[in-house]
């Protein structure tokens, strides 16, 4: 174990270089902080040494901490997680408490040795928590560095003493943008925020940071909370600014995370609690919140699908082992609304694209859309002019196939018509090498009836992004029955390359995340006919985690186009089809209330286009009954709705990892992120209680609610998702 490494210099400073050698970024284990201790106690113990500087050996200073650590400690704990959990914090507190003491005298505060921290770029987690630990922080002035504590944002709060910290450095108030919405920094806003007290040149860094250490004097490396009379800055909960602040925090958290986001409360109480108590009990409060929120079920499934199964996916977890597939140049059919936006994403990652459309004009519109947001990019400081000049400069818009020369990747976005896809399909592939992979951005055609206007159906694949491009993180990869691993690879290449989440699913209709997201529309949508208030059914959503109700996801998506999908969906499926919803569809779109597009929708918009409210005229056609149904039958409705989609994609070899199934839902469409995704979801549910309710559903409004046969089999062996298939390995058969 050499993740950290001290070397003594003849100046007196101790430098203790943190670098973990497998890791392109540091990540601290549980040796690893006993390592640390190890180092610190030699130092302080040391009389040749006079104080300690703290850095790295990478360009970057740490990623944060390892989360399987986390996990790990849970899982071997047995009985007993809590106290394990516990334990392993307060460990931790001890050991950063040391460095930040630096073995002063406790009553007099003199004598302790000065400890600085040389961070040399990006710093997350308990890299900034260690960092806080240190007398004075200085950071290397790289404008793409981040600081942060990020936690919250996989469920979980900073835990290793930076809520305590920061909060009593800068005040509840000034702490939440950093510790409750996990906004990272870069070097110059992270000095404004007091994260940091200097930024300096990169190579002068650890020298300053040295003479700093060398010059310190005592009252230099006291930190305010150990000081006769201090006071939290902005004022603790019973000072009236503290309380004002305190009463507002609690309001804002619940109003942003509707209850069910466990870590943003705790935080807030270990803050609120810690600032009552002087800062050793402080640390014990904050490590007792953190225990309670690492054993909430929720926190654990973001953790795993956020973070783990995430990056697992981001790393190619199911690439097929063939040899690198990296795109160099990229053909784009198609210049509308997503070929603009592919179009983009693929030039900002450094791949040349050429941008075809049926004339010249439209093309050169779509490389409009790349220029448009550079120069937003611009104005707010994140891309130079010499960046959107390289961007745009490898953006080729044409309407000559023959650019496509020397293409290894193609992305048709043409209109979504089955005759017109064939045409460019065929025209492609006169020009393009032979070994070229081709992709449809189809979000409803079948892959498999598509390639049949290739010869080569192997190198045929799906390619789905979602709308706009440039934001949504996931892209699902659909493998046709015929394509073959090297377009799978091409196509997970490219993904990772435009920094995206892949996943990789069979072909069937709506391949995986329309298909579970149309049933949460219709759903909400059916409610409607029911004469369920419509109010109740967007607020049973949004207080289920989901970021927008199924009528106000109508609106986004125009019901026109829900129309346009039912059609296609009647005429593909025949008598099977579910007719319900198509009433209410096509009554609001021959009204003219096609959403937002139109001003009007299920919510009324004014003038410039602002949501105002729900459309007050809906009562008109479908009134609301005087009886309600209860708040949590409403929320049921709208999950199993979409769960059970995914369990059946699952059953059908549509998905075949459920990680996959998580990590697309939360990023795809956004499904209750505290969940951990519909499998985890089930999970915490429990198997036998979600077929129960599945029959209890079934029984009330109709079989599409019926227990599907995997779960079922579950329910009655009494097994989980991710106990059967967490690892990715189908274990069906087992
Ligand atoms: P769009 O209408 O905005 O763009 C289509 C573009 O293709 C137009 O610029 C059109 O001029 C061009 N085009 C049509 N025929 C052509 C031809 N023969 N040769 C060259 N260019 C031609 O449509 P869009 O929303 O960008 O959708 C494109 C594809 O992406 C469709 O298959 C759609 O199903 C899929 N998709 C759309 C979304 C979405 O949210 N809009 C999401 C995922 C996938």
């Amino acid at each position: 174990m050499t993740d950290f490494t001290m070397e003594k210099g003849a100046d007196g400073v101790a430098v203790i270089t943190w670098d973990v050698k497998a890791k392109s970024m540091n990540v601290l284990t549980r040796e690893a902080f006993a390592l640390v201790e190890a180092l610190v106690d030699d130092a302080l113990a040391d009389p040749a040494v006079k104080g300690i500087v703290l850095t790295s050996g990478k360009d970057s200073f740490a990623g944060g901490m390892d989360l399987n650590t986390l996990a790990t400690i849970r899982d071997a704990a047995g009985d007993d997680p809590a106290q394990a959990l516990f334990d392993f914090t307060m460990n931790g507190h001890r050991i950063l408490r040391k460095l930040e003491r630096a073995g002063m005298d406790p009553k007099t505060n003199k004598g302790g040795k000065p400890v600085a921290c040389a961070i040399t770029g990006t710093c997350m987690g308990i890299g900034t928590e260690i960092a806080l630990a240190c007398h004075r922080r200085f950071m290397a002035d790289n404008p793409k560095a981040r600081i942060g504590l990020p936690e919250i944002l996989v469920g979980i709060f900073p835990g290793g003493g930076g809520t305590t910290r920061y909060s009593r450095m800068v005040g509840a108030m000034a702490a939440a943008p950093v510790l409750l919405e996990g906004k990272t920094l870069d070097p110059k806003k992270a000095k404004g925020a007091q994260l940091i007290d200097e930024v300096v040149p990169a190579d002068e860094l650890v020298a300053r940071a040295k003479d700093w250490v060398l010059s310190a004097t005592d009252a230099d490396i006291v930190k305010p909370w150990d000081q006769k009379g201090w006071k939290m800055p902005g004022g603790a909960p019973y000072h009236p600014a503290g309380f004002m602040t305190f009463v507002g925090a609690s309001a804002m958290i619940n109003g942003k995370t509707k209850g069910v986001y466990p870590a943003a409360k705790a935080l807030l109480s270990a803050v609120y609690e810690g600032a009552l108590v002087d800062f050793d009990t402080a640390l014990r409060i904050e490590a007792r919140w953190f225990t309670n929120v690492l054993l909430n079920p929720s926190s654990s499934a973001m953790i795993r699908s956020l973070f783990i199964n995430k990056q697992a996916l981001e790393k190619g977890a199911n690439r097929p082992a063939v040899a690198d597939e990296t795109v160099r140049k990229v053909g784009i059919l198609g210049a509308g609304m997503m070929g603009a936006g592919i179009a983009y994403v693929s030039a900002n990652a450094g791949i040349e694209v050429v941008l075809i459309d049926a004339a010249q004009d439209a093309a050169d519109r779509g490389k409009g859309y790349s220029e448009g947001l550079l120069d937003k990019g611009m104005k707010r400081g994140k891309v130079t002019a010499e960046k959107k000049a390289e961007v745009l400069g490898r953006i080729t818009a044409t309407t000559d196939y023959a650019a496509l020369a020397g293409c290894d990747l193609i992305v048709e976005a043409v209109f979504e018509d089955p005759g017109v896809k064939a045409e460019v399909t065929k025209k492609v592939l006169a020009v393009v090498p032979a070994d070229c992979i081709f992709a449809t951005n189809t979000s409803t055609l079948p892959i498999t009836e598509l390639a049949r206007a290739s010869d080569k159906p192997d190198q045929f694949i799906g390619i789905h992004f979602f709308s706009p491009v440039d934001k949504m993180a996931l892209v699902e990869i659909i493998r046709g029955k015929a394509t073959g691993d090297r377009a799978v690879a091409k196509a997970l290449d490219y993904v990772r390359q435009i920094r995206k989440t892949p996943i990789v699913v069979n072909d069937a209709r709506f391949f995986y995340a329309n298909r579970c997201i149309i049933p949460y529309i219709n759903e909400g949508i059916r409610m409607v006919k029911e004469g369920v208030a419509p109010a109740l059914i967007e607020n049973a959503a949004k207080l289920v985690g989901m970021p927008l109700g199924p009528l106000q996801l109508t609106d986004e998506t125009s019901l026109d186009l829900g129309a346009k999908i039912a059609k296609a969906t009647k005429a593909a499926m025949g008598a099977a089809y579910d007719d319900t919803v198509d009433e209410v569809i096509f009554g609001m779109v021959d009204a003219g209330r096609l959403g937002r597009k139109s001003n009007a929708g299920f919510y009324a918009y004014d003038a410039t286009g602002k949501r105002e409210g729900l459309w007050d005229g809906l009562a008109d056609h479908y009134p609301v009954k005087a009886e309600q149904p209860e708040l949590v039958e409403v929320q049921h409705r709208l999950l199993f709705a979409q769960v059970l989609e995914a369990v059946r994609a699952l059953e059908e070899d549509v998905l075949l990892d459920i990680r996959e199934g998580d990590v697309g839902a939360i990023l795809g469409w956004g499904f209750a992120p505290w969940s951990g995704g519909p499998f985890s979801w089930l999970d915490i549910l429990g198997t036998p209680y979600a077929a129960e309710r599945c029959d209890a559903l079934q029984a009330a409004y109709g079989d599409r609610f019926a227990c599907p046969a995997l779960l079922r089999e579950m329910a009655e062996k009494g097994q989980s998702f991710y106990g059967r298939f967490g690892t990715g390995v189908d274990s069906r058969a087992a």
